[in-house]
């Protein structure tokens, strides 16, 4: 299964490598086709090169959309080498082969994130690239087809294991690499084209990626993993900058994306924000007057378990609430920005990862969500409800003071970034307890009210923070327990959805506990 290469065929639009590459397949005896551009840069570089249009008798023509497409082209790629008749037709029709398809395609990715417009993207959808690398894919029991640089440097150490030919195994793993790009590229397209019809809806979707990067590992060092990117330009983990630290681990980069559209949430101009994940729940979110103080506040929400965390910040990183950071072990922040004073501050942290965003992430914006079930994808819209006051109905004989009302809704955005059954306690525009991920709702309830209670003794003080604060639950009460779990804990005021069967014994409850509550009419579920 070993087959030398003869011929090649170059046609890139990212230059990158091409010299290099062209000059080592040159000095190791094989003939060079090209393209007009790639041509171009190949003889430049004092190359010999014949060009496409000799091989098909045409000029590449209508702005380049047809070059390659020709029986010239596509028979030399797609000739079985073993089968008499397809040789008799290449000999009859003067097609000769082609054993090394180099391609990369019209950079249609780019041109969407760098906000082409309309005409620009259809332009820059290739149409005979793709063509070249299914054809030369699907031939691959003879034909080599390499669509990425980073592959240049394998296909020379392959031809140099094998004295100028390679193995099956090889052009085999090459073929399945560049189905993968065609079907990318493709996904990028359908799904460009949505975004342009204005229905983002999740029907006949196809999923657009790009690998990013390998990572060490998955959750777990046994389960190997990787990083794949849309090529969105939004702010967010995936277009961060990292300034310092180590690699981003599989869980940092969950936990970092969950940090950061939490505190997204907040905007710059409504004051300091901070959100503190841990395992893609917040145990700390809180607003403060600086930053460092919002930071600090968040911290004291649950002191236990912010130690090993991901900070997300709403501002720019500045020297005080770098210092205050460095006190614990963090292992990641994530912020639209870091001044020069935070930036030397965490310089004496080697292992800390400090990211930087341009801008928050837009949590307004339409868009969709994909889990993956066992055979198959689950697709929905993302989550950008969002409650104001007017959509508030107070349900018991006691109304919320406005600074309830504040606080409420503070935890109602919390709570639709806590994994159900989510309740969160809220005092003074900070999380005083979250209840996360429990398969009741009055567990959730008493979790949130001990770790509470614990943090009042590690702080020293007479009573837990949640005396005097407003819970939100994600999904209505089922039953009195869980409200009355949270007045035992000081609770004075509750937001919830509201639409259980038993809402009457609820509001009743609420009402005999001289409670305020107001139902939102919507729901939060975060499985
Ligand atoms: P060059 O810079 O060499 O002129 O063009 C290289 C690009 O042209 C590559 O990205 C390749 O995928 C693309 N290409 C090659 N043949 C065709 C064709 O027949 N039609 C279109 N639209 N693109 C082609």
């Amino acid at each position: 299964d070993l087959h030398p290469i003869r011929r090649a065929l170059i046609s890139v639009s990212d230059k990158t490598g091409l010299i290099d590459l062209g000059q080592a397949l040159a000095a190791r005896g094989i003939v060079l086709l090209s393209t007009g551009g790639s041509a171009k840069a190949l003889r430049e570089a004092g190359l010999e090169v014949t060009d496409v249009a000799q091989v098909t008798g045409f000029p590449e023509m209508m702005d380049g959309r047809v070059k390659t497409l020709h029986p010239g082209v596509h028979g030399g790629l797609l000739a079985l080498r073993d089968d008499e008749a397809h040789v008799a037709a290449m000999r009859q029709h003067g097609i000769e082969e082609i054993d090394l398809l180099v391609v990369n395609l019209y950079p249609f990715e780019d041109t969407v994130a760098k906000g082409g417009d309309y005409a620009d993207c259809i332009e820059n959808i290739d149409i005979g690239g793709p063509a070249m690398i299914r054809a030369a894919a699907k031939n691959h029991a003879f034909v080599n087809v390499v669509v990425d640089v980073q592959d240049y440097a394998p296909l020379l150490a392959e031809l140099d294991a094998n004295g100028g030919q390679t193995t099956y195994a090889f052009r085999q793993r090459l073929a399945q690499m560049a189905y993968a790009r065609t079907a990318a590229y493709d996904a990028a397209v359908s799904t460009w084209m949505a975004d342009a019809l204005a229905e983002p809806a999740p029907r006949r979707r196809a999923f657009a990626g790009s690998l990013r990067q390998t990572l060490r590992y998955g959750e777990n060092p046994h389960q190997a993993a990787a990083f794949y990117v849309d090529g969105s330009d939004r702010p967010g983990v995936a277009t961060a900058r990292q300034l310092q630290g180590k690699e981003l681990s599989y869980n940092n980069i969950n936990d970092t994306d969950a940090a950061f559209e939490l505190v997204s949430e907040f905007k710059p101009e409504d004051g300091p924000a901070c959100a503190i994940i841990k395992h893609a729940n917040p145990c700390g979110v809180a607003k403060g007057a600086t930053l460092e103080e919002a930071y600090r506040r968040a911290f004291d929400c649950d002191r236990t378990s912010a130690f090993g965390g991901i900070i997300a910040l709403n501002q720019p990183l500045d020297g005080a609430t770098a210092e205050a950071i460095a006190e614990i072990f963090t292992e990641v922040v994530i912020a639209p920005g870091a001044d020069d004073e935070a930036r030397a501050v965490f310089a004496a942290k080697k292992n800390l990862r400090l990211l930087v965003t341009d801008g928050l992430a837009d949590t307004a914006q339409a868009g969709l969500t994909y889990r993956q079930v066992s055979g198959g994808m689950l697709v929905q819209d993302r989550d950008i409800g969002r409650l104001t006051r007017g959509d508030l109905k107070v349900v018991t004989q006691k109304a919320p003071t406005e600074a309830q009302i504040d606080d409420m809704l503070f935890a109602w955005t919390v709570a639709k970034h806590v994994k159900s059954n989510a309740i969160i306690y809220v005092r003074d525009g900070a999380t005083v307890g979250v209840g996360a991920g429990q398969m009741s709702r009055v567990d959730s309830t008493r979790i949130a009210a001990r770790k509470a209670q614990d943090m009042a003794e590690a702080l020293g003080l007479d009573q837990p923070l949640t005396h005097g604060s407003v819970v939100a639950s994600d999904a209505f009460f089922p039953f009195a327990d869980g409200l009355l779990t949270a007045a035992e804990a000081g609770a004075t005021a509750l937001i919830q959805p509201g639409g259980s069967m038993r809402d009457d014994e609820v509001i009743r409850a609420a009402d005999e506990a001289g409670l305020a509550m107001v139902f939102t009419g919507m729901r939060h579920f975060r499985h």
